[in-house]
């Protein structure tokens, strides 16, 4: 188990699913953490009062307050940008707002915040996004929207890692496959599809993704960078 204490963590996302797994093993861990929520209040404060974590009310979709919350935030030794939303369901059908409000939280924000981020991020920090195994692999259909923001993603950690890498700060993207959650519960009316394409036919945990997220983060994995780490049960092998 890798330390963080005395570490300065921003989480993007952290009041439910995989964003408040990461947030309980960073403050398990030492960390002081602060995580963001849009409207999930009364989990927010639970998990706060839970962990002795930050939790404060910032919109992924509104670019602004994204910067601004992570200048408010100070010098971070890890960025983990995990809010995310989904827009499933025929192209044709689709509300266009729906999918721009997807790719203003899953690739505006993430982006924005991770080049604010790196604007005072010491020597050894990290940036460490959740995509999806989408990124890669579109095996049904209805996931266009969601898997084009989910591969946008690839091609800005690549380009970040090379535009800090420099200064020793690494980007990475964590890219879970079917994780129990509010967004894609294991009792769910995608589970037998999900599960017929995969090597291990059932959920993941989110504190399976905090683990990897925290080794990212950790001492290990300082000459990780510009790279995709998939945990799916194989469900892109
Ligand atoms: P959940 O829907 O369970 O939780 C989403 C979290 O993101 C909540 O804490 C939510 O906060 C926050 N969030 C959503 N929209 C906003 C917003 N506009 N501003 C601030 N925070 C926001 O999702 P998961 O935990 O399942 O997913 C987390 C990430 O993992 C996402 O990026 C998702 O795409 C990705 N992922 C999930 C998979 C899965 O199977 N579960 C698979 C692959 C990737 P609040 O409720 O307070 O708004």
């Amino acid at each position: 188990m890798a330390d963080f204490q005395g570490k300065s963590i921003l989480v993007l996302g952290g009041s439910r699913g995989i964003g408040a797994a990461i947030v309980r093993r960073f403050a398990g861990e030492g960390a002081a953490v602060t995580f963001t929520y849009a409207g999930s209040k009364e989990a927010a404060e639970r998990l706060a009062a839970e962990t002795g974590a930050t939790a404060v009310v910032t919109d992924s979709a509104d670019r602004d307050a994204v910067i601004a919350r992570v200048r408010e935030s100070g010098p971070l030794d890890v960025l983990v940008v995990n809010a995310g939303v989904g827009a499933f369901g025929d192209p044709l059908e689709q509300d266009p707002d729906a999918v721009d409000r997807l790719i203003r939280i899953n690739v505006n924000a993430p982006y924005h915040a991770a080049v604010e981020a790196a604007r005072r991020m010491p020597e050894g920090g990290r940036i460490i996004v959740i995509g999806s195994v989408n990124g890669d692999r579109i095996p049904f259909p209805g996931l266009s929207a969601y898997a084009m923001s989910k591969s946008a993603l690839q091609g800005m950690a690549r380009g970040l890692a090379r535009d800090f890498g420099p200064r020793g700060i690494t980007v990475n993207v964590v890219q879970p496959g079917p994780i129990d959650t509010d967004l894609n519960p294991a009792d769910g009316p995608m589970k037998d599809i999900q599960h017929a394409v995969m090597a291990i036919k059932r959920h993941g945990r989110p504190e399976d993704v905090a683990g990897m997220v925290a080794w990212l983060a950790g001492p290990e994995a300082g000459f990780v960078t510009g790279a995709m780490h998939t945990i799916d049960g194989g469900f892109g092998a």
